[in-house]
This record gives structure tokens, C-alpha cells and sequence, in this order.
């Protein structure tokens, strides 16, 4: 495996910190959301309130979920795995890895993988 571009490890750095940020600003949302309103506000208010909290969740359990994909990313790329296929062992397109850095199959066996399972 060549060595991992310098500009696909910044990608990933940049991915995580915008997620983390995120995360951070979505938890502040979701007190908000969350917060019991005026108990005199109406229950239009506090269905909203509910349905935005709930939104708010899933966005930070989805970007969680992305964090740990980078970090399992920059862990392949420490153990020199990064870049190959989990699958089938052959290296991934770089152009695939540019769309999506934390890819861990090449795109036949992704497709492949999302036929038997509709896990990650
Ligand atoms: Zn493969």
C-alpha cells in the first residue's frame, strides 16, 4: 500500500472537527428542544419542542456514528491497512476514497455487502 496522501489525512482531520463541532452545537440544541417549556405554552409548542429534540438526536447519534468511522479510518491508516479493501483485500480507487475517506471496501464489494446486510 502507497503511502496515505497527505490531503486524504486532512480530509478526515477537517470531517472531524466539522463533526465535533457539530455534535457540540446539536447537544445545545437539543437542551433547548428539550427544556420543559411554560406550562402555560400550548401543546403545538411542546409537540414541536418533542419532534425537534427528537431530530436533533438522531443528526448527533448519525454524526457519532461517522466519528467512529473516522476513527477506525485513522487507525487503518497507523496499522497500514488503509486504503484495502476489508473485503477482498485489493486497494480501493482513490477516487472512491476521495468521495467517501473512511470507505473500508472497494465499490463491487460494498455493493456486494449492501445486498446480504444493510449494515455499514
Ligand atoms: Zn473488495
Amino acid at each position: 500500500m502507497a503511502p496515505v496522501p497527505r490531503k486524504l489525512l486532512d480530509t478526515l482531520e477537517e470531517r472531524e472537527r466539522h463533526l465535533r463541532e457539530k455534535i457540540s452545537e446539536r447537544r445545545d440544541a437539543l437542551d433547548v428542544a428539550a427544556r420543559p417549556l411554560d406550562p402555560a405554552g400550548d401543546v403545538a409548542d411542546k409537540a414541536f419542542g418533542r419532534a425537534r429534540a427528537e431530530v436533533e438526536h438522531d443528526l448527533i447519534e448519525m454524526s457519532l456514528k461517522e466519528l467512529a468511522g473516522i476513527a477506525a479510518a485513522r487507525e487503518r491508516v497507523a496499522n497500514g491497512t488503509y486504503g484495502e479493501c476489508i473485503d477482498c483485500g485489493e486497494p480501493i480507487a482513490p477516487a472512491r476514497l476521495a468521495v467517501n475517506p473512511t470507505a473500508r471496501r472497494c465499490a463491487e464489494c460494498q455493493a456486494q455487502h449492501e445486498k446480504v446486510s444493510s449494515a455499514p
